[in-house]
């Protein structure tokens, strides 16, 4: 047991009996159901085609019978096709790139905003924030959600926010000094990057900043990236997970147990399926995790397929929440690599590079195709003293992180070590996948 204080935001929530939990689930699913059926023709007639009516929907148990929706449904029925509430009553559009095309967007009622800025308010609670904290809102302010739910959240808390939204390193360094920031939201990626710029910017943590934790979120991570970030920057790095079609950023958060991310179960119900017969897997299995929302009005979504790959536990927890925890994303069906039969996460391979010596945790995989056979090609940079190393010693090193990516993934590939800084550098989502495959 840990000897942390920790801060819960809303306790009567936060550590409701599983019992009662369970309860509300069944009352706010039913009702979003019936919402759902009498306003959104698609809802209708899904829940037609499966025979499920709104009535048949009491209690959590049913809601294995209803339909599944996918982000290509968001596409399909672009920008306002899923509405469950006049448009009248939208107050805000956020959406996501989206890889192809047209982006996905979702409307967000009053109400919507208010819960997505309490899930917020919780999420930076939990990494220990209070209304004396000043938090640095590093995710970028636009469509992009992480922005303004860093932003709603802080707002709620009365914490003093600075909306630097992405971009300007070394500016972003000076404000974080001068304005003596506390907590900082970003990308984890963009954490290390402002960790490696602050140490050489000559910036000793402990003494010249005032940050004291960060809420990393919007892409996977790696333990072994927490612990690095946590070095650099000399502070606890909590992990969040949110997506657009959801709400945003803090759908789940870390508390200071770092131990997998409480669900704010009130506002979503999580599943955890098998991805190929869409079959509910029990807590402690892998699988992709699916959210129904029961308190959004605007879009609200039912049974969403996020492709995220993890495990749920509903464990307890030495902070004192009830909220069940999902495991870190280890990867998304979609962005799974299949290489040689083998299934590939880009994870997997960063653990093995951040745990190596003599290079830095920038990294690009590089897949292709030659002769009808794939290939994985590993770039990653080396750090600086090592740049300046003997030949033998960078070979050496080659080698051995050649032999631990074939134990951990299983599968041969070609490392390639680069220059300090020669890998492009992200402000937002950090892209760590080149595969060429498709474009012969
Ligand atoms: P996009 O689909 O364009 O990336 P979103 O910003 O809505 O748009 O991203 C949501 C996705 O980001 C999630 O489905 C998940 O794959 C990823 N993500 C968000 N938070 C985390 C996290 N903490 N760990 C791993 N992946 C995350
Ligand atoms: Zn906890």
């Amino acid at each position: 047991m840990s000897q942390r204080e920790h801060r819960i935001f809303n306790p009567a929530m936060e550590c409701i009996s599983r019992d009662e939990l369970h309860k509300i689930q069944g009352e706010r699913l039913a009702a979003t159901v019936k919402r759902e059926y009498e306003n959104v023709p698609v809802y209708r007639e899904r829940m037609d085609a499966a025979g499920v009516k709104p009535e048949d929907i009491r209690s959590l148990e049913d809601l294995k019978y209803l339909p599944f929706m996918e982000k290509t449904d968001l596409r399909d029925y672009y920008p306002f096709g899923l509405l469950a509430s006049p448009k009248k009553d939208i107050v805000r559009i956020h959406g996501s790139s989206g890889t192809t095309g047209k982006p996905i967007v979702s409307g967000y009622t009053r109400n919507d905003v208010d819960v997505w800025s309490e899930m917020m308010a919780r999420t930076l609670t939990a990494a220990g924030a209070t209304s004396e904290d000043i938090v640095q809102v590093t995710y970028g302010l636009g469509l992009f959600t992480g922005g303004f739910g860093a932003y709603q959240g802080a707002d709620k808390l009365g914490a003093m926010v600075i909306p630097m939204s992405s971009g300007n390193t070394q500016r972003q360094i000076m404000m974080m000094k001068d304005l003596g920031a506390t907590i900082l939201c970003c990308t984890p990626s963009y954490a290390s990057y402002l960790g490696e710029t602050v140490r050489e910017m000559g910036i000793d943590p402990k003494k010249d900043l005032k940050l004291k934790a960060g809420c990393f979120g919007a892409e996977p991570w790696t333990e072994e990236m927490r612990q690095r970030i946590e070095q650099l920057l000399e502070i606890d790095a909590c992990d969040i997970y949110g997506l657009t079609e959801i709400a945003g950023p803090g759908v789940a958060f870390e508390c200071l147990e770092k131990n997998g991310m409480h669900i704010n179960e009130d506002h979503v119900i999580a599943e955890i399926i098998d991805p190929t017969t869409g079959e509910q897997l029990p807590y402690g299995r892998h699988g992709e995790l699916v959210f129904t929302t029961i308190t959004k009005t605007g879009m609200p979504m039912m049974r969403y397929r996020t492709h995220d790959i993890c495990t749920l536990t509903a464990d307890k927890c030495a902070c004192g929440r009830t909220l069940a925890r999902m495991g870190r994303i280890v990867g998304r069906t979609d962005d799974m690599l299949v290489i040689r039969g083998v299934n590939v996460f880009p994870s997997q391979i960063e653990s093995v590079l951040v745990g190596a010596d003599g290079v830095a945790p920038h990294y690009m995989l590089i897949v292709d195709r030659v002769n009808s056979s794939d290939t994985l090609e590993v770039q990653v940079e080396m750090t600086e003293d090592m740049f300046g190393d003997t030949v033998s010693h960078i070979e050496n090193v080659r080698k051995y992180i050649t032999a631990q990516i074939k134990s951990v993934v299983g599968i041969a590939s070609k490392v390639s070590l680069v220059a300090p800084k020669s890998i492009p550098r992200s402000e937002g989502k950090a892209k760590r996948v080149i595969d060429k495959r498709n474009l012969h």
